[in-house]
């Protein structure tokens, strides 16, 4: 039955590529939980969690510097919101379209099941491309976006954040018009700034997590991040985070990248060069390849279209990889080389960065993998915290907040764990997470009726 459903899937939206690949890894390992509850197939609930509750999509005019109009077109996913008002982030990229975002609204709903926080889920965004555009046109592009969006959300129905392409900036020109559009001000969006309702740690939140899941990971086989070379892809967000919490804990990262080419150094990326590079990703908003002209240690290596695999993954020894850059980043022949290279903990900071048959070979080879969906869950989870402040008008110190996304990384993992070792595969966090997501959901939408 999940075969025909998948196939439905694929016949109804056959151009979303992206959609049909988080369903079918999802369904494939939902056919061991539906045999052991029937109830969930009775209420159909397969066929309704991969229909979203509400799709809109909008036009987004705007006018450039020059004066000269673009016109864009904006997206928000509304998938599930049976355990809390729809959340997840928005993401601008050129790249966007309705099957990427379903994907990442599909994916966000189980992830957000296991955060232990009452979120629905959801995603948005745009094609909008902010790169090379001057602030005030961000900022323009921004509040044409949300004079739409505005009246579609708010802090209890659907609470976005940001995503690639949306950081602080962005989301400071969003909230700025929905506060103006709305009069009022609410926790409708997350990732705002200190200043005006922000969270502590939520910036640092999805890459930390990233890394607190590996270790609880490394944990299981009496291992630590001491001494061990890591990689990881992106300079963005969550790559920045990823790396400095590797460093805190003992670890060395050599590699960061971004769409032109990536960094290779040997002597590791410690924190005065990570100060380096969030100047040049976050204010100057440069490449990476500067990184090699500032430091000797490192080369740079430009993409080349003409090879089969990405030599970030392929061409260096490490223990770790932490995928931290955009979907299917890993495709099959980048997933063995980093097997035979040594890598044995893969702990996915961006979203389905790996295709189905990288992922084969990771559990094949009894590499600990931690997929997107429990790995990067750190992020929104603090989104939920900033919404809890927000709610209750007050604000918790940095320690606070680490500590209770130190607390929910171990949980997720804790929760991954018992689901796999449940259904006979205890190194499985793919079954595990899924799983415990799924049950999580499902009952959710039983106790709710057909609605
Ligand atoms: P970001 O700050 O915009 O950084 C994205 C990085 O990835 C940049 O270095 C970018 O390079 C690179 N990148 C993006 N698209 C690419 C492509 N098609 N090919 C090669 N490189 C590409 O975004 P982010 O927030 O770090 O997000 C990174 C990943 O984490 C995404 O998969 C996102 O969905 C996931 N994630 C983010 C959060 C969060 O809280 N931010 C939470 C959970 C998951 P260029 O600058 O050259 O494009």
């Amino acid at each position: 039955m999940l075969e025909e459903l998948y196939q439905k899937v694929v016949e109804k939206d056959p151009a979303q590529p992206e959609f049909h690949q988080a369903v079918q890894e999802v369904l494939e390992s939902l056919e061991v939980v539906l045999e052991k509850h029937p109830e969930y197939r009775k209420a159909r609930i397969p066929e309704r969690i991969v229909e979203p509750e509400r799709v809109i999509l909008f036009r987004v005019p705007w006018v450039d510097d020059d004066g000269e109009i673009h016109v864009n077109r904006g997206f928000r996913i509304e998938m599930n919101s049976a355990i809390g008002p729809y959340k997840g982030g928005l993401r601008f990229h050129p790249s966007v379209n309705l099957g990427i975002l379903k994907f990442l609204a599909f994916e966000q709903v189980l992830k957000n099941a296991l955060t232990t926080i009452p979120m629905g889920g959801g995603k948005g965004g745009s094609d909008f491309d902010p790169k090379g555009k001057s602030d005030l046109e961000v900022m323009r592009f921004c509040q044409s976006f949300m004079s739409e969006l505005f009246r579609h959300i708010g802090p209890s129905t659907d609470v976005p954040a940001g995503d690639i392409g949306v950081g602080g900036r962005e989301i400071g020109y969003l909230f700025g018009q929905y506060k103006k559009l709305r009069n009022e001000w609410s926790g409708v969006l997350t990732g705002k700034g200190l200043q005006y309702g922000g969270s502590l740690i939520r910036p640092e939140a999805t890459g930390y997590g990233a890394v607190y899941f590996g270790e609880e990971m490394l944990k299981t086989r009496g291992d630590s991040y001491d001494g061990k070379i890591c990689l990881v892809s992106g300079a963005g967000n969550v790559a920045q985070y990823t790396t400095e919490k590797i460093n805190e804990l003992g670890g060395k990262v050599v590699t960061l990248s971004d769409s032109g080419g990536y960094i290779y150094d040997e002597e590791g990326v410690d924190a005065n060069k990570l100060a380096f590079v969030m100047d040049l990703k976050n204010n100057r908003r440069g490449r990476i390849s500067e990184y090699a002209d500032k430091y000797r240690s490192a080369q740079y290596f430009a993409v080349d279209p003409a090879l089969d695999y990405n030599p970030l993954w392929g061409d260096h020894k490490a223990d770790c990889a932490f995928p931290s850059a955009t979907q299917n980043e890993i495709n099959a022949v980048d997933a063995q080389k980093l097997v035979n290279n040594g890598v044995f903990l893969v702990s996915e900071g961006a979203n389905m960065p790996t295709v189905p048959d990288g992922v084969n070979i990771f559990i094949e080879n009894k590499v600990l993998y931690g997929p997107g969906k429990a790995a990067n869950a750190g992020g929104v989870a603090t989104s939920g915290l900033e919404m809890a402040q927000n709610a209750t008008f007050s604000s918790w110190s940095r320690k606070e907040v680490d500590t209770k996304l130190h607390n929910i990384m171990i949980s997720i993992h804790a929760q991954a764990r018992a689901a796999a070792e449940m259904y006979g595969e205890p190194d499985n966090y793919v079954l595990g997470a899924n799983a415990a997501g799924f049950t999580k959901v499902a009952d959710a939408m039983i106790a709710q009726g057909v609605v």
